[in-house]
């Protein structure tokens, strides 16, 4: 990752297929929670596990997600401080999202 600090997530590049409605449903309802690691309110940006994988994203605030020293694609300080990896954060997402289902 080392050189690419800015790869946004949202970036949908050329060679990735066009996304399907249920992903498309999926990554906005992702972008209408909180942010998974500080509860920033929402609209959150939707941070890709692994990129196309739609269904395993992370709701992420602009600091947590994309900042260069708080963020993912950063120094991770605010992942450290919360001791939090993405799959912790991904926990918290599925999480936010099943509440709607109940
Ligand atoms: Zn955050
Ligand atoms: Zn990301």
């Amino acid at each position: 990752m080392r050189g690419l600090p800015n790869m946004g997530c949202e970036v949908i590049s050329k060679n990735s297929k066009p996304l399907t409605q249920r992903e498309r449903a999926h990554l906005a309802a992702v972008k209408s929670l909180p942010c998974s690691v500080c509860n920033a309110e929402p609209p959150s940006s939707a941070h890709h596990i692994r990129q196309g994988d739609h269904f395993t994203t992370v709701a992420l605030c602009a600091d947590c997600h994309q900042d260069n020293s708080l963020g993912w694609h950063g120094n991770r300080t605010a992942w450290k401080i919360a001791k939090m990896d993405e799959l912790d954060a991904l926990n918290v997402t599925l999480t936010g999202l099943s509440k709607d289902q109940i």
